[in-house]
C-alpha cells in the first residue's frame, strides 16, 4: 500500500480491493474512483479513468464507513472521560464515518441549543460526522417531554432517555406519537428499575458467589415487551437499544413477525462475553445492561445473524481509570467499544461461523443507516466518499496504547482479536491510518 501522499488530492484512485456491497465481499478485485470528495465511479476489474494519483491497496476489503447508533462523548460536563474531538478521533480509529450521541451528558442534551453545541463539537473535531441524539424528557427525569420538535429542527436524529430508562408508560406513549410525526425513532433504554435498581451484574450463578447485588433478566425482557406495544398501538417507530437477553430477542423476533415498526441494536460486549467474566471483579465487566449468561450471548448473535437485530452499536462509554478502579459495585457502569467493534464482530461472529464478513459489515453500514433512516452507509455513485479499508486477516493485541480513545475502560485489553481497520475516509479525506501500514 502506497502512503506516501502527504494530502490526500482531491481526485484519486483506489485499486486492489475487494468491494463489500450489500451484504457480500466480492471475490474478484475491484476500484473505487474518488472525485472531490463523492464517488465518482466504483466497479470490479480495473477503472476507465487513467493518470489519477492511485492508492494500491492489495486485496483489502473496501466497505462504506461504519456507523453507530449508540455512543457516549460526554460533552458537555465530563471533558475529562472523553470529548467530542477524542470521541470522534476513536470513531476513525474504528473505521466509523458517523456516530450518534446519547444526550445524557452534563446539562442533559434537551433543548435546541444543546444540539446545535454538539454539531458544533462535532463540525470542529471534523473527522467523523457527529449526530445527536435529544433526550426524551427535560433534563432525563422522567417526568415532562423535552422540545423534541425544536430539536428535530435543529438536527437531532433520534431521541433516548439513555442511561435513565423511561419508567413511565404515558410519557413514552407521548414521547412515541411525537416521534412518529417528526419522522424520528426512539431509542428505549429497555430496563424497569423496580425490578433490577440497584443491581450492579447480571443477576444469577456468579452474582451469588461473587455476593453482587443482580440485575434479573426480567427487568429487560418487562420493559421490552412493555416498548413493543406501545410502538405497536402508536405506530411510530422504536428502537431498542443494547439487547442482552435471550428473551428480548425473542419479543422482538416476534414483534418484527407481527409487523410492529420495531428495530434493535447490539453491542459487541454482549454477543461475545458472559457473566462469568466479572469473576475478578473487574470493573471493566460492568455496564448496564449487563453480560449476561452463555445462552444469552448466544442468543444475541443469532439475533444479529438472522436480522432479528438490526445492527451493532458500541454504546461506548468512556469513564476515567480512577472510577474503573473504585470497587466493581461502586464503578460506574460502561465500557468504551469503537476501537474493538470490528475486530469483536469479527472473531466472535465471523470466526465462529455466526455469519460471513459481508453480513458483519452490514451490521455496521447500511442496517445502522436504515435504522436512523439516513442516506449513508453504501458505496454507490453520487454519494459522498465514506469508506474504510479492512484487513480481515490481521491479527492484534488490544492494549491501551492501540487505544485513540481519552478512557482505557475496555473489556477486551489484553485480547487478541482478528480484523483490523487500516485506513478510514471521511468525504474522501484520510481521517485514520494504521500505523503498521507501510
Ligand atoms: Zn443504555
Amino acid at each position: 500500500m502506497d502512503w506516501s501522499w502527504q494530502r490526500i488530492p482531491a481526485e484519486y484512485l483506489v485499486t486492489g480491493v475487494k468491494l463489500a456491497r450489500g451484504g457480500k465481499v466480492a471475490n474478484r478485485k475491484g476500484f473505487l474512483h474518488v472525485k472531490k470528495g463523492r464517488i465518482e465511479a466504483i466497479g470490479v476489474g480495473s477503472p476507465a479513468a487513467d493518470g489519477l494519483p492511485v492508492l494500491e491497496a492489495d486485496g483489502l476489503v473496501l466497505a462504506p464507513g461504519f456507523i453507530d447508533t449508540h455512543v457516549h462523548f460526554r460533552e458537555p460536563g465530563q471533558e475529562e472521560k472523553e470529548t467530542v474531538a477524542t470521541g470522534c478521533r476513536a470513531a476513525a480509529a474504528g473505521g466509523y464515518t458517523a456516530v450518534v450521541t446519547m444526550p445524557n451528558t452534563d446539562p442533559a442534551i434537551d433543548n435546541p441549543g444543546m444540539v446545535r453545541y454538539v454539531l458544533d463539537r462535532g463540525r470542529e473535531a471534523g473527522n467523523c460526522r457527529v449526530l445527536p441524539s435529544g433526550a426524551i424528557s427535560v433534563a432525563r427525569k422522567g417526568e415532562s417531554m423535552a422540545e423534541m420538535g425544536a430539536m428535530v429542527e435543529a438536527g437531532a436524529v433520534a431521541f433516548t432517555d439513555d442511561g435513565s430508562p423511561v419508567q413511565s408508560g404515558k410519557l413514552m406513549t407521548n414521547a412515541l406519537k411525537y416521534a412518529k410525526l417528526l419522522g424520528v425513532p426512539i431509542m428505549t433504554h429497555a430496563e424497569d428499575l423496580s425490578i433490577v435498581g440497584g443491581g450492579c451484574m447480571h443477576g444469577g450463578y456468579w452474582s451469588t458467589r461473587l455476593g453482587l447485588t443482580g440485575m434479573a433478566r426480567a427487568g429487560e425482557d418487562s420493559a421490552t415487551f412493555r416498548d413493543i406495544e406501545l410502538a405497536r398501538a402508536t405506530g411510530a417507530h422504536l428502537h431498542i437499544c443494547h439487547v442482552s437477553t435471550k428473551g428480548a430477542v425473542d419479543i422482538i423476533r416476534r414483534a418484527k413477525a407481527d409487523g410492529v415498526k420495531v428495530t434493535a441494536e447490539a453491542t459487541p460486549h454482549h454477543f461475545s462475553l458472559d457473566h462469568s467474566r466479572c469473576r475478578d471483579y473487574s470493573p471493566r465487566f460492568k455496564m448496564n445492561p449487563p453480560l449476561r449468561e452463555p445462552d444469552d450471548v448466544t442468543a444475541v448473535a443469532d439475533g444479529l445473524a438472522d436480522g432479528t437485530i438490526d445492527c451493532i452499536a458500541t454504546d461506548h462509554a468512556p469513564h476515567t481509570n480512577t472510577e474503573k478502579e473504585l470497587q466493581f459495585d461502586q464503578s460506574p457502569f460502561g465500557v468504551i467499544g469503537l476501537e474493538t467493534a470490528f475486530g469483536v464482530g469479527l472473531t466472535y461472529l465471523v470466526e465462529a461461523g455466526k455469519m460471513d464478513l459481508g453480513q458483519l459489515i452490514q451490521c455496521m453500514t447500511e442496517r445502522p443507516a436504515d435504522v436512523l433512516g439516513l442516506p449513508m452507509g453504501r458505496l454507490e455513485e453520487g454519494a459522498e466518499a465514506d469508506f474504510v479499508l479492512l484487513d480481515p486477516k490481521q491479527e492484534w493485541l488490544v492494549t491501551t496504547d492501540s487505544l485513540r480513545s481519552r478512557s482505557q475502560n475496555s473489556s477486551f485489553l489484553g485480547e487478541s482479536l482478528k480484523g483490523k481497520v487500516k485506513a478510514t475516509f471521511l468525504r474522501g479525506r484520510l481521517t485514520w491510518r494504521d500505523e503498521d501500514s507501510s
